[in-house]
């Protein structure tokens, strides 16, 4: 595609995912998040990627768990994972499908691997909520990948997971929208060779995670495992030199104070005292 005159984002910061270990012993990377959080990924808390075929890496799953004040999204590459909840919610992931969790003032589930053998693959996205939803009702949505828009052009294929976007001259919507936060979530296949536009809102976040081999964004080499935060306004710029795959994170900023314990994400410390409690006495799934 041709570039006229537009701004174009440039690269920022970049991290590298690390090894993790998270639920009931689950090897992961974690790409950002946790004690490797920063403003410029608001609204998005944490991302993780797992991936492996040694069952022990993934077998004991994450058992039932809580999660306060913020969304988790889930995109399955390749495997099986199993959703329950205390409101009754099951739904059996397969490679390609979205699980978007609106954990909201409380959701108690598991995510459990539904395999022996074989390849477990995806990621695991944690967006906020501004203060005002934080406490609202929550809510869970299984969107089969037959259901996620995709759109091809010049070898390129993207997924539009959620968001409104203009890709090739064409307005798009994505599975998920009319979220306070407006977020933007891509899964790009680029093949050697070429680039793709993607225009972003002017102030919102930016991030370019690669699971593929090697990107390029205005000079910046962008490798496999590597999670990059782009300039706040213009448009995303991305050309690969081999075949790629990488995600595009956007969203509108929360701005507002976060504190964080674990699977609870609220604004003050005293938040996060009373999701402890409302844990402890059961009212956080009631
Ligand atoms: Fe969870």
């Amino acid at each position: 595609m041709k570039t006229t005159n537009i701004t174009l984002r440039t690269v920022n910061r970049v991290l590298t995912a690390r090894p993790a270990s998270d639920g009931a012993g689950v090897k992961l990377n974690r790409v950002f998040g946790g004690d490797r959080t920063n403003k410029e990924f608001d609204p998005f808390l944490l991302l993780d990627e797992f991936g492996s075929d040694e069952a022990s890496d993934y077998i004991a799953g994450f058992p039932s768990h809580p999660h306060r004040g913020f969304e988790t999204v889930t995109y399955m590459l390749d495997g099986k994972m199993l959703h329950e909840d205390h409101l009754g919610n099951k739904g059996l992931l397969n490679g390609g499908d979205v699980q978007w969790m609106t954990a909201a003032r409380g959701i108690i589930h598991s995510e459990m691997p539904q395999q022996e053998a074989g390849l477990m693959r995806g990621f695991q996205l944690w967006v906020n909520l501004p203060a005002k939803e934080k406490m609202k009702d929550p809510a869970y949505r299984d969107i089969p990948a037959a259901q996620i828009p995709a759109v091809g052009f010049d070898g390129v294929k993207i997924k539009i997971i959620a968001g409104d976007v203009v890709l090739n001259g064409e307005a798009l919507k994505g599975a998920v929208n009319g979220l306070s936060t407006e977020p933007v979530y891509l899964d790009v296949h680029l093949p050697g060779g070429t680039s793709v536009e993607i225009p972003i809102t002017d102030g919102h976040t930016a991030l370019l995670y690669v699971y593929e081999n090697n990107v390029n964004v205005e000079g910046q080499l962008l490798k496999a495992f590597d999670v990059a935060s782009l300039t706040k306004n213009g448009t995303v710029k991305v050309t690969s030199a081999d075949t790629a795959r990488f995600l595009l994170l956007a969203g509108k900023p929360v701005g507002e104070p976060i504190a964080q314990y674990g699977p609870f994400v609220m604004n003050t410390p005293q938040e996060i005292e009373q999701a402890i409690q409302d844990y402890r006495d059961g009212s956080l799934a009631s």
